[in-house]
């Protein structure tokens, strides 16, 4: 019985190390095929005021909603794929999956 319960243990640790190291070969296994992340979330070149609206609304590159992103708000404008937008109210680049405050659901 103290033999079953050792094995079964050790399965379970096998499992979890391989789940593990899938989760984290993911980032690399992405970086190997090119596609990096898209950050926009650089700041450079924006003035103090600029870069003050974007914490104030709370610019950031991702939603908590899914429903609600920078992709599907009115303000957004979109670039080519895979590339940063821009915003009419926020200077900066801008993620399609971002969000702020202002987000404002697009009509058209
Ligand atoms: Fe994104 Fe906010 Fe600009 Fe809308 S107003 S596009 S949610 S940054």
């Amino acid at each position: 019985m103290t033999t079953r319960v050792s094995t079964l243990s050790r399965r379970k640790v096998l499992e979890g190390a391989l789940k593990g190291s899938v989760l984290l070969a993911l980032p690399v296994l992405q970086l190997a095929c090119g596609k990096k992340e898209l950050v926009c979330s650089d700041t450079a070149g924006l003035t103090q005021d600029e870069i003050k609206m974007r914490k104030t609304l709370e610019y950031e590159d991702s939603s908590a909603d899914p429903a609600k992103n920078c992709a599907n708000c009115q303000l957004y404008k979109a670039a080519s794929a895979d590339q940063c937008g821009a915003c009419t109210l926020l200077k900066g680049t801008i993620h399609p999956k971002g969000f702020c405050k202002s987000w404002a659901a697009k009509t058209t």
